[in-house]
């Protein structure tokens, strides 16, 4: 699924504690969108295409971090990190998690490719996991998922009286949920 159905998708569960702190809160849904950063070779693929060394680290490494063993470690990273270690870590790894499953039901490519995930990897090829009915990236599951989504963040800002707009500036943030309650009413 697309990165930004993946980090409403992490947003919602930061919510879901009303305790966290703006920097847990970030953790939380950053661990939503975090198991694409494999797909970052793209950039290198796209740089090196028209050079006699084109690499090909896209298909090669593509989902390689999806797996049980990058979620554990994000998840103890963000343990030492956080101030609420427990529940922090526990929110990081449902988050993760979630992105999985939403990649497992969703992502099919345009050519029909099911980038099978590699769970247990590095350990084990085994138990890849994989959906037969897994829709396309772009069919409208997709879309009507994250316009919800897109819904719940609205909602929860103009309610909460903060937004993913915190992780980058504070200030914005504020102007951004004034203006919110000033449209809808105070909350
Ligand atoms: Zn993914």
């Amino acid at each position: 699924m697309n990165p930004v159905t993946h980090f409403l998708t992490g947003w919602a569960v930061a919510n879901c504690a009303p305790s966290l702190e703006r920097k847990e809160r970030a953790m939380v849904a950053l661990a939503c969108v975090i198991p694409d950063v494999d797909g970052l070779g793209a950039i290198v693929d796209l740089a090196t295409r028209d050079s006699a060394h084109a690499t090909e680290w896209f298909s090669r490494y593509h989902h390689q971090l999806h797996s049980l063993v990058f979620a554990i470690l994000i998840a103890a990273i963000c343990f030492v990190m956080a101030p609420r270690k427990w529940l922090t870590s526990f929110l990081v790894l449902l988050s993760f998690h979630l992105h999985l499953l939403e990649d497992l039901i969703g992502s099919r490519g345009p050519d029909g490719y099911q980038w099978p995930i590699p769970y247990l990897a590095p350990f084990s090829e085994a138990g890849k996991l994989m959906w037969g009915g897994q829709w396309r990236l772009n069919a409208w599951p997709n879309f009507a998922m994250t316009i919800v989504l897109l819904g719940l963040t609205f909602f929860l800002a103009w309610r909460r009286g903060f937004s993913p707009l915190e992780m980058v500036s504070e200030r914005a943030d504020q102007k951004f949920i004034e203006t919110l309650r000033a449209r809808f009413g105070a909350a």
